[in-house]
């Protein structure tokens, strides 16, 4: 079953593409700073399963200015076999949207893990997009690559890391193109700073013909989590307490200007308006501006 979804940002194409998803267990390994009960009673609220969370992928592309734009690339095609087609279905779902692979312009990372990284490559290791432009945000561009960093790494989910973006761009030939913060880094499309999740996590405004929408990428992920709750600490934040003041002072922002925002973990297909709840936030699904 194809996962497509089409909306306009102005001019701006945005095409919503499910990369699958992956269950997550419900135990007292996900957040550092509140327990499984918790998570179980803030799961129940938001009348959803205790067991187990579903952690979905949604990558977007934007055709802009006469590019086609692919933000983050999924888990990768070679995760469709082990995980029986429940992810890495990126380009199956390019395929049925009518995008060729091959006519990607530019492909814009937002950070370096590998739900989002992986998928730059073919199971073979070729390239998924062989005649992109690969955009990285610079601030994580230098932490990955510097070898003083990798060598300081705790053991464990950062040097795994590490391992594998030297795996994913060694085999690119480390040909990327940095791109800096308040800048424009396609068509319309200007990053914004959002460090926690990690060091160098960029978000996005995309703007067009007086319409604008936030990319967050994963300032928040799970929202029946982080959203009534944003002050807790997931165990994949690099650093926990500047992501939770990241995603307030993101979401504060965007609950004010009103402003629609297209989210990688949100439930397919990831387009919601924030709205202030209690101490937290409320995410609101939408399907169009
Ligand atoms: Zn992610």
């Amino acid at each position: 079953m194809a996962e497509v979804h089409r909306y306009k940002v102005g001019d701006i194409e945005v095409t919503v593409l499910s990369d699958g998803f992956r269950n997550v267990p419900v135990d007292g390994n996900y957040l550092s700073n509140a327990t499984a009960d918790d998570l179980q009673k803030a799961l129940a609220a938001a009348g959803q399963p205790i067991d187990k969370m579903k952690n979905t992928y949604s990558p977007i592309v934007l055709k802009t200015g006469g590019k086609q734009v692919l933000f983050d690339t999924g888990n990768g095609e070679s995760q469709m076999a082990p995980s029986k087609g429940e992810r890495g279905t990126l380009n199956r779902n390019l395929a049925a949207a009518g995008i060729d692979r091959s006519k990607i312009d530019i492909v814009v990372i937002t950070h370096f893990h590998g739900d989002h990284v992986n998928g730059l490559l073919m199971p073979d290791n070729s390239q998924a997009f062989p005649n992109a432009e690969i955009k990285v945000p610079e601030v994580e561009w230098k932490f990955w690559m510097d070898d003083g960093e990798m060598s300081r790494a705790p053991k464990g989910r950062m040097t795994e890391l590490f391992a594998n973006n030297r795996r994913v761009f060694d085999a690119l030939g480390r040909e990327v193109t940095t791109y800096a913060w308040d800048k424009e880094v396609a068509p319309g499309v200007t990053a914004a700073g959002t460090p926690g999740h990690s060091i160098g996590h960029t978000s996005y405004v995309v703007s067009s013909g007086g319409k604008s929408v936030y990319v967050q990428s994963d300032v928040c992920n799970n929202i029946h989590v982080f959203a009534p709750y944003p002050d807790w600490h997931g165990f994949f934040d690099q650093d926990p307490p500047k992501a939770a003041a990241t995603r307030r002072r993101v979401y504060d922002m965007l609950a004010a200007e009103k402003m629609p925002v297209q989210g990688y973990h949100f439930p397919f297909p990831a387009l919601a308006r924030i709205e202030k709840a209690g101490a937290g936030y409320r995410v609101v699904p939408m399907s169009a501006l």
